[in-house]
């Protein structure tokens, strides 16, 4: 079958294979009442009623329509340390949470992607095992720059490189001289840099410190990685954007102060957007201090009054994406003294995005435009998959999620986790916003709790050249 060209009138059709009924369809402009009329996998009419026959009905009244989010930062870890997580079980808790496609990070899969081979042998297993819609990411090594055509050329959604210790030997960090080489040449092949912005001798110098005064608890590490430590690195990375003409997205910003550094250079005409996670917009240090290992991740999370200031600048704009940063290991590897030692990386793909919904509370119905903005339409914008992803509108992919307002709250517990590993820094938290179906092109994934029985395989989106 050939796929429609954005170009080509849609045909009325008279008969729909799926019609998503009376539901509050949130796009980024704002909510509307309207059914969805659903054909081959893609969104073909948005209308106030829609009366045609449909093969199935989903009846929506009383819900939020939300468009499928798009988590463009996490690690699976397939192949390699499938014992950690794997691309079945996390795909599955991705849609569980609402989302319908992931990109997954060429770290701490084994071998690592970075280079063609590997990205293919990655996209092997996730075109067999995903239940989600997916994109990889190449990375950007010291030793690899010969190889960033052919992880172009292989459908890398963008390279990402650390610019600190990345926790796993097979990648990495990149060097001064490699990144800015690496990004004059991913400036030249059209693919973005994304980067872990810490400064790795500063991380190194205050770590050193701490457990020099035989500090290994974790305000230890949190003092660990002030928040100069981020700053820098986002200084000298949008120093080389601004050099390189190289489009650059820094994920995972856990503070104002490193927002407003990338708020700044974007009004220079230096092409940067920011990442922050859900853990930063829900937690503050003091919740890290109370849960421990599973909140341990890297840059750490701040106190309230920066939480407060992220929320603020989501709210004006200022946050252009927000991904998971899913990151598991086995529950071994959260058990240590040495709070420095333990596996930092939360698991936060089911819960870290509808608790953000739950967070808006009284402003939910404003918030909801904002959060399907910074959840999907902008994602596939700076990605480059805004050709059929990131929006509910015609002529887009039936991707979407259907959200519950409920009166009485919901606490979180271990047993509804589809992870591997059922550990997750959310468990025990209250919430009033349940995911009750995801829907990946027009096929169930998720329905009222349950896996839908006709899962279809994930597919894989490659950017607009
Ligand atoms: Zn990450």
């Amino acid at each position: 079958m050939s796929k429609k060209k954005k170009e080509t009138p849609v045909l009325a059709p008279s008969h729909f294979d799926l019609v998503v009924r009376g539901g509050h369809v949130v796009t980024s402009e704002g909510i509307v009442e309207a059914d969805l009329g659903i054909v081959d996998g893609q969104i073909v009419r948005v209308a106030s009623m829609i009366t045609e026959d449909a093969s199935e009905v989903v009846e929506a009244h009383g819900r939020y329509v939300f468009p499928g989010i798009m988590d463009a930062h996490v690690h699976f870890n397939e192949p390699g340390r499938t014992d950690w997580e794997g691309i079945a079980h996390g795909s599955l808790a991705l849609a569980a949470g609402g989302g319908t496609c992931f990109f997954d990070m060429p770290l701490n899969s084994e071998p690592p992607v970075i280079d063609a081979a590997s990205l293919r042998t990655k996209r092997a297993l996730a075109e067999e095992k995903s239940c989600t819609d997916f994109a990889l990411w190449g990375g950007l090594v010291p030793g690899n720059l010969d190889r960033l055509a052919g992880l172009r050329d292989a459908g890398a959604i963008g390279l990402k490189a650390f610019m600190c210790h990345s926790g796993i030997d097979s990648f990495r960090n990149v060097d001064p001289h490699t990144l800015r080489e690496g990004m004059k040449r991913a400036a030249k092949l059209g693919l973005i840099v994304a980067v872990h912005a810490e400064d790795d001798e500063l991380a190194a110098r205050y770590t050193a410190e701490q457990k020099a005064k035989g500090r290994f608890n974790v305000r230890a590490y949190l003092a660990s990685r002030p928040v100069e430590v981020e700053l820098a690195a986002i200084r000298q990375a949008v120093e080389f954007a601004g050099e390189t003409g190289c489009a650059l997205h820094v994920v995972h910003v856990s503070s104002p102060e490193g927002l407003a550094l990338i708020t700044e250079a974007k009004a220079q005409r230096v092409d940067v957007s920011a990442e922050t996670c859900p853990h930063y917009l829900l937690f503050n240090e003091h919740d890290v201090v109370k849960l421990g290992a599973v909140a341990k991740c890297s840059p750490v999370i701040r106190d309230e009054r920066s939480r407060l200031a992220l929320w603020a600048e989501l709210r004006a704009g200022d946050i252009q994406t927000i991904g998971s940063d899913h990151s598991p290991s086995p529950p071994a590897l959260k058990t240590s003294k040495d709070f420095f030692a333990i596996w930092g990386g939360i698991a936060g793909v089911q819960h870290g995005f509808q608790l953000l919904f739950n967070e808006c509370g009284e402003t939910l119905e404003r918030d909801l435009p904002l959060l399907a903005a910074v959840l999907a339409r902008n994602v596939a914008r700076r990605f480059r998959l805004d050709e059929h992803k990131g929006r509910l509108a015609e002529g887009f992919d039936a991707d979407f999620t259907l959200l519950e307002v409920t009166k009485k709250k919901h606490t979180i517990t271990a047993n509804e986790l589809w992870t591997q590993h059922r550990l997750s820094p959310y468990v025990g938290r209250q919430s009033r916003v349940r995911i009750t179906h995801t829907y990946v092109r027009g096929q169930p994934i998720w329905s009222d709790g349950r896996i839908a029985p006709a899962t279809r395989k994930g597919k894989f989106l490659q950017p607009q050249r």
